[in-house]
């Protein structure tokens, strides 16, 4: 086991850098399983490993002993922004249309009972501090409460808070409660120049908040940052799509906010299949040149995780789940089931977000209600159906290496003895 780091918590820089993680019997040193495919990013501020112990727990234990360890939050289905190829738009006007989702704003003291009751949930399995992704389905720097529910998260519930805007529409005072209390902060940029962000933005009021305002922000957050001692802490990251306006940009990017003191950055394919253009479209050969280089030197600029899709090929990311490689079963439905106002889901996909039955339920924050939603009727639809009926999945990676840990600890005799080490 010499070379194998056993830690109980782990620093920023420790979080984002593992290479693989491994499962061994510590008794006899030999490794039972292993994946280097860990994203870091997705997880931070948890990390793959506690996902690891929730698949063991469930194994031991039984899966409704499992954890809820991430929810990701859309409490606002509203934006500032028209950006090209938006995600949210089909499902943000099904959710207000016909009062399909009960509160598609959640009002503050509703949302103080059901971050109670996650938290409750997911202590009683083994998880203090669960990791709340704030990405709305719109602008979540526009949800009024947004500060008061980010400190009761964080102080009343433990939770991380992982916070993903544009921030066109952040505040003095939400920059500062964000630099206070969050674990993550991720400014999504439509584009990564004056004449990208402005074309990719949409914005309907025109130039209303500019590409050279996106990377003040950015500063001004690694300054707050630094201004409160929580450079180990708080992780800021940048993330673009890859876009033809986009080349040419990306090493200028880079050095810019690297010199900020930005530790992440990641580059993601169009994910909207019904614009037909973009699925069999190329990537430039000048994206795919200069996006592997900097894969190469990105250190150089002060960068610590730099994420690119591993094929280069197409710009659209195709994530059509075929028959053969399905999962037994969807994993991620069980730990991280997002939040569409109060109704807890199976995941954000289309399809699935305004398809009712693949609601658990509609949260009221009363204590013992997720035991009930967990284990009640659409969870066993859910459960019947996913993946058997998913045409596309939105959480592949994570449903195939919890699926193929689970296959591996069942076999166990004793699974006190296997513990989990990362490799750097
Ligand atoms: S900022 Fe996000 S939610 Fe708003 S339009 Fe752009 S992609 Fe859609
Ligand atoms: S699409 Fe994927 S994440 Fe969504 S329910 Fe199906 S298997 Fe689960």
């Amino acid at each position: 086991m010499k070379n194998r780091q056993f830690e109980k918590s782990f620093s920023k820089e420790r979080l984002i850098s593992p290479k693989r993680i491994i499962a061994a019997d510590v008794t006899t040193g030999k490794t039972i399983w292993l994946t280097d495919k860990i994203f870091p990013q997705h997880f931070y501020p948890l990390s793959i490993k506690e996902y690891c112990e929730a698949i063991k727990k469930g194994v031991k234990e039984g899966i409704e002993k499992i954890p809820i360890l991430s929810v990701s939050s859309k409490d606002i289905p509203y934006c500032d922004f028209n950006c090209v190829d938006c995600l949210a738009c089909p499902s943000r006007e099904w959710a207000i249309s016909d009062n399909h989702i009960k509160y598609p704003i959640i009002p503050i003291e509703l949302y103080k009972k059901v971050l109670k009751e996650i938290s409750r949930y997911s202590k009683e399995r083994g998880c203090e501090n669960v990791r709340f992704e704030l990405c709305g389905e719109g602008n979540p720097d526009l949800y009024k409460d947004r500060i008061e529910m980010i400190k009761f998260a964080t102080q009343e519930c433990g939770m991380k808070i992982v916070y993903v805007s544009t921030g066109s529409k952040m505040s003095e005072e939400l920059i500062d409660c964000l630099a206070h209390y969050a674990s993550c902060i991720r400014i999504s940029f439509p584009g990564i120049s004056t004449t990208a962000y402005e074309v990719y933005s949409g914005q309907v009021v025109r130039n209303s908040f500019e590409y050279d305002d996106a990377i003040r922000l950015v500063e001004k957050l690694c300054e707050k940052r630094k201004q409160y001692g929580r450079e180990d802490e708080l992780l800021i990251g940048t993330r673009t799509c890859i876009r033809p306006l986009n080349d040419g940009h990306y090493t200028d990017f880079l050095e810019t906010v690297g010199r900020f003191g930005v530790d992440a950055f990641q580059a993601v394919k169009v994910l909207t299949p019904e614009y037909g253009k973009h699925q069999s479209q190329s990537m430039t050969c000048q994206a795919i040149s200069e996006l592997l280089e900097l894969k190469e030197n990105y250190r150089k600029f002060g960068i610590s995780s730099f994420q690119i899709p591993n094929d280069l090929s197409k710009i659209y990311n195709d994530r059509s789940l075929r028959e053969e490689v399905k999962p037994s079963r969807c994993w991620s439905s069980l730990v991280s089931p997002p939040l569409y106002g109060t109704n807890l889901m199976c995941c954000v996909l289309w399809d699935r977000i305004t398809d009712l039955s693949y609601h658990y339920g509609v949260m009221e924050g009363n204590i013992g209600e997720l035991e009930t939603m967990m284990n009640g009727a659409n969870a066993k639809f859910i459960k019947e159906n996913c993946p058997k009926n998913c045409k596309d999945c939105c959480a592949y990676n994570d449903n195939k290496f919890m699926d193929s840990l689970w296959k591996v600890l069942k076999v166990q005799d004793n699974l006190d003895n296997i513990e989990f080490f990362f490799e750097y």
